[in-house]
């Protein structure tokens, strides 16, 4: 018997104060990380799917550019992954979807990613699965998942994967986003997968794209910690949601808003409606002090305003390029300051004691 703990983030995307409009609304939508921790025994068992290629799912209308990876991909991407963790790559993303998803879905998503690897570079290895709404088909692309991630690992069980709590028949019924950056000391694929669904947000809502972005930014921010030891990883991207949940709605809104289209304003408008959290802050509390979560969607918020405000501080090229080059080396605090000309606690104190507590024009006026 031999014993496998699988780790993984799934950090799911908070739609409050996307385009929800009310406070119900937000209640509804706010959706939060959550790192799923699960120890599974797996027995000795047959071979089976080992080495198996990867088949794309049955599909009718089967005239949808769905990249699948031809034989031996897979096991060329893991080796590669080995060496080039951090580093910009060639290789793109495979694609995965439900046969009940839409075509123009995966047209729209591959388009967004497209933007993102352009603006912040291609990192990986990277697959997006996309769930639709039927939990049949769901079930079945789970089944493809558990089949793709044996062959990257031999190591895995099936059935273990099978088993894992945040599956793909969750995204169907549940909606959202979510990325699941696996690299750990127990196993050999080290790699990215991000989920989307059809709805929270669905394909046809604007939120879709800046959420694509957003979970492309998480990518970009865990391809920066090489280590594959979760408390090291956690020391470095911070274990509560504002600082790495902050930059990716950020950075996703900021991207977003400067695309071919999109109306001005937009920024301005996203980020008004993320002002709201201030009324949800305890007396002295910081948003650095808040987990995951019920009450996370605040450190989305003013997360997102906290790189706001260091970007309108120094630059962008501080926080998104200086910040993140360092990082590994020289460990969170010591990057940050480095970047940032001073320390983050006292940043963060700046922050709330003086940024937070301007009028409103005030605050917007930071925002490219
Ligand atoms: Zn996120």
């Amino acid at each position: 018997m031999m014993k496998v703990r699988e780790t993984a983030l799934f950090c799911l995307v908070a739609l409050a104060g996307g385009f929800a409009s009310s406070d119900e609304e937000r209640a509804v939508f706010v959706r939060w990380c959550m790192p799923v921790a699960s120890a599974a025994e797996a027995s000795p068992q047959k071979p089976g799917h080992n080495g198996r290629p990867v088949v794309p799912v049955s599909r009718k209308n089967d005239n949808r550019n769905v990249t699948m990876p031809a034989r031996g991909a897979a096991r060329a991407n893991t080796d590669a992954a080995a060496d080039k963790w951090g580093q910009q790559i060639d290789v793109r993303p495979e694609f995965y979807a439900a046969r009940d998803v839409p075509a123009f879905q995966i047209t729209l998503t591959r388009k967004w990613y497209q933007i993102a690897a352009h603006a912040w570079g291609n990192y990986g290895p990277l697959e997006f699965w996309i769930v639709g709404s039927s939990q049949d088909a769901a079930r079945q692309l789970d089944q493809e998942y558990c089949r793709v991630r044996k062959q990257k690992d031999p190591a895995r069980q099936i059935r273990d994967c099978l088993r894992r709590g945040h599956n793909f028949v969750t995204y169907a019924t549940d909606g959202s986003a979510g990325l699941n950056t696996r690299r750990n000391e127990n196993e050999k694929w080290s790699g990215f997968i991000i989920t989307m669904s059809g709805k929270y947000p669905g394909p046809e809502e604007e939120d879709y794209m800046p959420v694509v972005l957003h979970e492309y930014f998480h990518v970009y921010q865990h391809a920066h910690i090489v280590s594959r030891k979760a408390s090291v990883r956690e020391r470095l991207n911070r274990k509560h949601p504002w600082w790495s949940e902050g930059g990716a709605e950020y950075m996703a809104q900021l991207l977003y808003s400067r695309q071919p289209g999109v109306r001005s304003g937009y920024l301005r408008q996203t980020m008004e409606r993320k002002l709201k959290s201030i009324e949800d802050l305890r007396e002295g509390e910081r948003i650095s002090e808040i987990p995951y979560g019920k009450r996370g969607i605040i450190a989305y918020d003013l997360g997102a305003w906290f790189i706001a405000f260091l970007i309108h501080k120094t630059s962008e090229e501080a926080y998104r390029v200086k910040f993140f080059k360092d990082l590994n080396e020289e460990g969170f605090e010591k990057s940050f300051s480095k970047s940032f000309g001073r320390s983050a606690d006292e940043l963060l104190q700046e922050f709330h004691e003086t940024f937070l507590t301007l009028r409103r024009a005030e605050m917007l006026r930071i925002l490219p």
